[in-house]
């Protein structure tokens, strides 16, 4: 680990222990990919069922659909739909649950304090908020920060399939229960669901799931874990 990484973890306030000794097997110890992957259940592929919804059109194209969407409630109380932001060729995608009241002010996903965390969290694996997508599971912001409703996700994970099959990323992370739920289309609490590397959509895109930053926020003794889930996606990138 280099200084300049130890100095992200301590930003996102993971504790750095040193070994006091160099570990003497060549095998991969538990807890990297190779001994994840080795017990992971791989999800069923996500049925493509945004293929008729925007399929010839590309980012920009199908940002401009979404600002116009009226397919659920929720864009009756917007004040702007929050489509994603990122690398067009980014290698990961993040998804969240829906925007928040900063997020439908500035338009943008993860913004504010727990925007900021995710953009420590990113760059303790190495990599810029510019590098990777970010996008949420509904475009709008639900009122009072609810829970999204299953119709509304429902109408909304169209796009984010369009997103997800225009960008082609190499892996995808799930940041938090919402997110996890929907993607996987699972009820599984997001404890069980983590630490588990799971198949996206029809290219079988890897997925990891971690909490959100904004839960890490309150409950910090969870950044721990987290960083296990980074450590698993870094790996899946190729990353050094
Ligand atoms: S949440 Fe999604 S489906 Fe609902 S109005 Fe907004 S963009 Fe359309």
């Amino acid at each position: 680990m280099t200084p300049r990484h130890a100095q992200y973890l301590a930003e996102i306030g993971i504790p750095v222990y040193a070994l006091r000794s160099p570990p003497a097997a060549s095998h991969a110890p538990a807890g990297t990919f190779e001994a994840v992957a080795a017990r992971a259940p791989v999800a069923p592929p996500v049925a493509a069922r945004g293929r008729d919804i925007g399929a010839s059109m590309d980012l920009e194209a199908l940002a401009r659909e979404v600002a116009q969407c009226t397919r659920c409630a929720l864009h009756r109380s917007r004040t702007q739909t929050v489509f994603g932001v990122g690398a067009r060729d980014a290698r990961l995608m993040v998804v969240g649950e829906a925007p928040g009241a900063e997020e439908d002010r500035q338009g943008e996903p993860f913004v504010g304090p727990a925007g900021q965390l995710l953009n420590a969290m990113l760059a303790a694996i190495g990599l810029a908020r510019a590098e990777v997508y970010i996008a949420n599971v509904l475009k709008c912001r639900p009122p009072q920060n609810r829970d999204p409703q299953p119709e509304e996700a429902a109408a909304c994970m169209p796009y984010l399939e369009r997103q997800v099959a225009m960008v082609e990323p190499a892996a995808m992370l799930a940041v938090g229960r919402i997110a996890a739920q929907y993607l996987l289309r699972s009820e599984v609490s997001i404890g069980r669901l983590r630490g588990q590397v799971y198949r996206y959509g029809e290219r079988a895109t890897p997925l990891v799931v971690t909490y959100h930053p904004a839960y890490l926020l309150r409950s910090p003794i969870a950044k721990a874990k987290t960083w296990d889930d980074l450590c698993v996606v870094k790996e899946l990138l190729g990353r050094p």
